[in-house]
């Protein structure tokens, strides 16, 4: 039977009709309620009761609902789940509705907001020390460009993809930012170039029509949003780039409705400026991420010393993407100096950046209308450590000046004791959350505000004495004077006192509520105090109101010199982070140049060396690389386990922390700075996308051959370990020639293919050099010393002992070794020699000896009893496992 939806139900639909791709929480009084699908799906995710209300089409509505006063916590699991949430408000009074339409009249509602994985702004939705990114892919005029945001902050970054390389660039800015969410539209994403890159993006992806990307468009949202006739003062930006910013903007307009947030100047990146890192790379290297995903064993949580969240974010921003600029790199090395020769500064600054709250964020919630009182308070108290730092690095002035960068964050620290002290007199020093609550202005701020709270505290006093009086009027010493939301003030005497009332009707009691154990009443004198109270505290509440708009006002006043200092604390905390790393590790500062000279000297892998301490305590080799133009490919050979992977990648760690302005773990460094970076470091399969571990290599390997250019640092580990002997062999070797003749590059090639070695003759800038080992009593000790020369062996075989493999087996392998090597074919030295094992116990000599086979021979298995046997069984497997 069909039925006509109520009012209500047709506002609902006509909201949700234009909201289609989210989760509609539609606000019904003090609930968010979700009906239809979304309810069903909201229910699910949230763990919440799905019930039903009235009908649609003849059919029960699925319906369920959350409190509007703990929403937050169900919009963060929603969001998580990956779901985009409408939050669809009641935008007028239900008694103004009621004016104009009478009683059945529906209030208007209008969705203020859309919240999105890349749109979000509340701590509770984010992690503190981390940017999530919104980015969007642009196209226009056959070219490409990438941006992204961080409406938290309001960072705003857009770099161009130039042909041919626009793939391979935007896997690495992926990479580089891990967006939380990307637009692209329809039409790219039909391009199977675009569909197989983010195939491993999908749940991130927004797909928008592709008129939002339009550059013409994109242009005019600059133009507005920047305040600006022409967008040539914001710098040259291509058609491609616009189109990709001018989406982020348009998106950001239509997620956030009517709030307005803070947009930084956009920002252009160029690769010639940053040291380019590719995913692989990145991944390898365990940049910020372990192997596992997780922060904990990455580069990032190994030197992260900041104390601030901004802070956190610039270091894993700049580690993110290193400079190659030399000017940049220099200057920040210079204020990581600055500090380490004075620490006793380097401690009163951490000091005071230890307690500052996260004002960039604060910033932006009050810019989009969603900040409180605590937002308000975060720039109270930032503002006022920030007096005192200015002091102290101004203080800090003794004969040498300020380090540039140092100088700059000073300028940018500003005077902002006025500001401060009205944000701090008008502030209690504990506030709520949300405005709406009141109670956050300091008594004695505003004579209006305090006389409001007076007459509430005086008619608050006179209910007390209300109270003691009806008590010796009625005789009834229980009495009490109570509040709840739903009576309000009322009089309340038990069920057994409630007689004594009714005697005393005359008094004026008025009869209210009745429970089983006591009974409600209330006066008119009661009811007019309560008005009193009543009207006290609303008017309190909306000078408090207006109070706190005046304080946003002050703020957003300042904004744009606000945005510098949030921006030069977090320079002034990653800086000093950098000094106490280098102060704690005894790390030096690196010499840079645009040489092609890679002297890294007593070196140390920084993640590995802390896992030593922390696990074994053992201390970890320092190693040294010394690569001139002469000299700039060393071919790396030794036994598994010896330490090559870990010397190959503490080089190019060394590498990135130095181009980040970070000192390096060595006792002295001279890197000539590197344009790209490029790791094949063990591959794995990546199913996912169809490729094997073999083709994974290749892709890698293609990759760095194709990109490397004279100044990029290189470091393969074992190419061609994935196929046929011979095969591999081969690929190395011309990979290595490549290397060589065509790209010129620094590289470090470990590789277990000992034929290699040849090379060095006939290469002149590629040398050999090995991992040492020791054998001492059969046993082999790993050095972890990396010295010049070719090493002979691999010790493969003693590394399997090690892991474990059947002593039979490695009895066996010894025995083809020493066959193999005695005759180079394999075919000729194992053709006679299957079947490999025989079904019996191998005779072999690691079991031969054995006591536990010495005691299985004496036993007279006939003459034992069960419990005997049992008991014999128990002592042969403990000596097999010893
Ligand atoms: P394979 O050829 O099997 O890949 P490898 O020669 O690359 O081996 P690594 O993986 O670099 O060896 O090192 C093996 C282990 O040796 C590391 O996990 C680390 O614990 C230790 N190690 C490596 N280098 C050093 C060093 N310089 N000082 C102390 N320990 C080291």
């Amino acid at each position: 039977m069909a039925t006509t939806p109520t009012p209500m139900m047709e506002q609902y639909l006509r909201v949700k009709k234009s909201h289609e791709h989210c989760l509609l929480l539609y606000r019904m009084g003090d609930f968010y309620e979700l009906f239809f699908d979304d309810a069903v799906t909201a229910a699910s995710c949230l763990n919440i009761a799905l019930t039903k209300r009235g009908q649609h089409k003849g059919d029960p509505i699925p319906m369920c609902g959350v409190p509007h006063h703990s929403v937050d916590q169900y919009l963060a699991k929603l969001i998580e789940a990956g779901h985009k949430v409408a939050l669809c408000e009641q935008t007028e009074d239900p008694a103004d509705a009621k004016k104009r339409r009478g009683s059945k009249a529906v209030v208007n509602r209008e969705v203020v907001r859309i919240l999105t994985p890349g749109t979000l702004t509340e701590d509770s939705f984010l992690n503190s020390g981390q940017s999530t990114f919104l980015s969007a892919l642009g196209y226009a005029a056959g070219k490409y460009a990438f941006s992204w945001i961080d409406l938290s902050t309001g960072k705003f970054e857009v770099q161009p993809l130039p042909h041919p390389m626009a793939i391979a660039d935007l896997e690495a800015i992926l990479a580089q930012i891990d967006p939380g969410e990307i637009l692209i539209s329809d039409a790219l994403l039909e391009n199977p170039f675009f569909s197989e890159i983010f195939s491993a993006q999908k749940t991130k992806l927004t797909p928008q029509p592709s008129s939002r990307f339009s550059s013409t468009a994109g242009e005019s949202h600059l133009k507005k949003t920047f305040g600006l006739s022409d967008l040539r003062v914001l710098g040259g930006f291509s058609r491609a780039e616009i189109s990709a910013a001018g989406a982020l903007l348009d998106y950001v307009n239509l997620t956030q409705k009517a709030s307005t947030p803070i947009i930084k100047r956009l920002h252009q990146n160029l690769r010639d400026t940053q040291l380019n890192i590719d995913a692989a790379t990145r991944r390898n290297l365990e940049l910020s991420r372990a192997l596992d995903g997780k922060r904990a064993g990455s580069l990032l949580a190994t030197i992260d010393r900041t104390v601030t969240a901004a802070g956190a974010r610039l270091l894993s921003d700049r580690l993110a993407q290193p400079s190659a600029d030399a000017t940049i790199i220099f200057a920040r090395q210079d204020s990581v100096a600055y500090f380490l020769e004075r620490p006793k500064l380097l401690q009163g600054v951490r000091e005071h950046l230890r307690s500052l709250p996260d004002i960039a964020r604060a910033m932006q919630r009050i810019s989009l209308g969603r900040g409180g009182p605590r937002d308000v308070l975060a720039m109270a108290i930032a503002l006022k450590q920030t007096s005192a730092l200015r002091k102290k690095l101004n203080l800090a002035d003794d004969s040498a000046p300020l380090a540039k960068e140092l100088s700059s964050c000073l300028d940018d620290l500003g005077n902002f004791d006025a500001l401060a002290s009205s944000l701090t007199e008008a502030l209690q020093d504990e506030v709520p959350v949300m405005a709406r609550d009141g109670g956050f202005v300091r008594p004695g701020f505003d004579i209006r505000l305090d006389e409001q709270r007076a007459l509430r505290d005086k008619s608050r006093i006179l209910i007390s004495e209300l109270q003691t009086a009806l008590s010796a009027q009625t005789g009834i010493s229980s009495l009490k004077i109570k509040h709840n939301n739903v009576l309000g003030y009322f009089i309340e005497v038990t069920s057994v006192n409630a007689s004594k009332m009714g005697e005393a009707n005359e008094a004026g009691f008025i009869h209210r509520q009745s429970l089983a154990s006591a009974k409600r009443y209330t006066t008119i004198e009661l009811t007019e105090l309560e008005q009193k109270i009543r009207a006290a505290a609303e008017r309190s509440l909306v000078l408090e109101l207006e109070i706190f708009d005046n304080l946003r006002d002050s703020i957003l006043g300042n904004a744009e010199s606000l945005i510098a200092l949030a921006d030069a604390l977090a320079v002034l905390d990653v800086s000093s982070a950098l000094a106490q790393l280098a102060l704690d590790l005894s790390w030096v500062r690196p010499k840079i140049d645009n040489s092609e000279c890679l002297e890294i000297i007593d070196a140390r892998h920084p993640v590995v060396e802390a896992a030593l301490a922390k696990t074994s305590g053992e201390d970890f080799i320092a190693n040294s690389l010394n690569h001139t133009s002469q000299d700039n490919i060393w071919l790396l050979t030794g036994p598994n386990m010896a330490g090559k992977s870990t010397f190959l990648r503490q080089n190019a760690i060394l590498i990135i922390l130095c181009q980040i302005g970070a000192f390096v773990p060595a006792k002295s460094a001279h890197i000539g700075l590197v344009d790209r970076l490029f790791s094949r470091v063990g591959a794995s399969d990546d199913l996912a996308s169809g490729r094997s571990t073999f083709m994974v290599e290749m892709v890698e390997t293609a990759t760095i051959l194709n990109q490397a250019t004279s100044k990029s640092f290189v470091i393969l580990d074992e190419i061609g370990r994935g196929t046929a002997t011979y095969d591999g062999l081969s690929i190395a070797w011309a990979t290595v020639e490549y290397m060589v003749t065509k790209i010129n590059c620094r590289a470090l090639f470990a590789t277990h293919y000992h034929e290699l070695t040849a090379l060095a003759e006939r290469l002149p800038t590629l040398s050999c050099h090995s991992a040492q080992v020791k054998e001492w009593e059969g046993e082999v000790i790993f050095l972890h010393k990396i010295s010049s020369g070719a090493a002979d062996r691999s010790y493969g075989i003693h590394v399997g002992k090690l892991a474990g493999l059947p002593a039979a087996l490695i009895a066996r392998a010894q025995d083809l070794l020493i066959r193999l090597e005695k005759d180079k074919s394999a075919k000729t030295a194992l053709e006679d020699d299957l079947p490999l094992f025989s079904l019996t116990l191998p005779n072999v000599q690691a079991t031969e000896g054995s006591p536990a086979i010495k005691k299985l021979a004496g036993l007279d298995v006939d003459s034992l009893s069960p419990r005997e046997a049992l008991d014999q069984l128990y002592e042969l497997k403990d000596l097999a496992s010893r």
